[in-house]
């Protein structure tokens, strides 16, 4: 069994500090997914319902098939309206931070909260957060960072807010961040915290298909283009690796969000045990590792690529182009498959 970390100190300390109406302004990390998106909304509802005064600030826009969460339209991307973000940050008295574990994880952002001075919490689900945080709400054991701000809504006393729009947010986190309940993360407490959201009333087929349903022509191309062009298979090693350059992406009209998911194709043949997505940047190259059972990949993104996240999602970049990154992946893999479990 699950058992969560007992965060009853900093709940008590957060209460304490929510006694009385406060300005509170939420964040999270760079290119943000549903997880990230959700929880700060969800967040962002419960403590408007409770009577404070509540702005979601994003280092840059959500993507298009989050369009339709409940409260979008109020988040401030910082990418578009810096100097309104910066000055709804200044007047905060609590940041929240939400869905990352270190600050370089904000992006431009970094540098306009690392001026302020204010009480800062971290909620969140990934590995070896920043000691920095005093008041920190850190679960590598929760699916989703969704499931820790629904966690907090019984001990917080914040029932009274919770309403179908709350738990369609952070539905809508559980879902994208467990890979619809398939991911190892999700536990028999992540299905008991989606049926309490179900009883608020989440249009569960409507969150799916929003999420799933939501190709645009020139991505499904774009998939088309990878998977028949522009993947390897290792089927001995049991890997994958797949590639875009920036030319495949500006041919397809690339949007922001469209390759998301695409490093599970990979995962999805038979025997493969690690995918690995490479895509190409102006001046970087983003690296998604994904694998299987207990493999984990964190720790070699963390080392090698100066990135991280999860044991079996993890991120990280390469400076320079996608011959080189791949050239470098494909170098160091032996070291990452040594650490494979048999
Ligand atoms: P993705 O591969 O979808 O970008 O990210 C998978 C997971 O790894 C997410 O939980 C994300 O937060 C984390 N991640 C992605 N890129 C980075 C990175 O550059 N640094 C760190 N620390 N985590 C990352
Ligand atoms: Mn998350």
């Amino acid at each position: 069994m699950n058992i969560a970390p007992d965060h009853g100190r900093t709940y008590a300390q957060l209460r304490h500090f929510l006694e009385v109406p406060r300005r509170v302004a939420i964040v999270t990390h760079y290119n943000p997914d549903g997880d990230a998106i959700g929880s700060s909304l969800g967040l962002m509802h419960l403590l408007r319902g409770m009577g404070h005064d509540v702005q979601v600030v994003l280092p840059n826009s959500a993507p298009s098939f989050l369009n339709w969460l409940p409260g979008l339209s109020d988040a401030v991307p910082f990418d578009k309206r810096p100097e309104h973000a910066k000055e709804l940050l200044g007047r905060a008295e609590l940041l929240c931070c939400l869905d990352f574990n270190r600050m370089d994880r904000v992006g431009q952002l970094q540098e306009a909260l690392s001026n302020l001075n204010v009480q800062r919490v971290l909620i969140d689900h990934h590995q070896d957060p920043d000691p920095a945080f005093t008041l920190a709400i850190s679960d590598t054991g929760s699916c989703a960072t969704c499931q820790l701000v629904a966690d907090m809504v019984g001990p917080m006393g914040w029932g009274a807010a919770l309403d179908k729009q709350v738990a369609t947010c952070l539905y809508t986190g559980l879902v994208t961040d467990s890979g619809s309940f398939r991911f190892r993360s999700t536990s028999p407490h992540t299905m008991r915290v989606a049926a309490a959201l179900m009883d608020q009333g989440v249009e569960i087929e409507r969150v799916h298909q929003a999420i799933s349903d939501d190709n645009s022509v020139e991505r499904l191309r774009l998939l088309g283009l990878l998977l028949a062009e522009r993947m390897t298979v290792l089927q001995e090693e049991g890997v994958v690796m797949l590639m875009l350059s920036k030319e495949d992406l500006e041919r397809h009209g690339h949007r922001p969000g469209d390759t998301e998911g695409f490093v599970n194709y990979g995962l999805s043949i038979r025997g493969i045990r690690l995918s690995a997505f490479f895509v190409e940047r102006h001046d970087h190259v983003k690296l998604s590792l994904r694998s299987k059972g207990t493999f984990a990949v964190d720790r070699f993104l963390r080392d090698h690529f100066d990135g991280g996240g999860h044991a079996n999602a993890a991120g990280g970049q390469f400076k320079g182009g996608l011959d080189a990154a791949v050239a470098r992946f494909k170098e160091l893999l032996p070291e990452l498959l040594a650490q494979r479990p048999v």
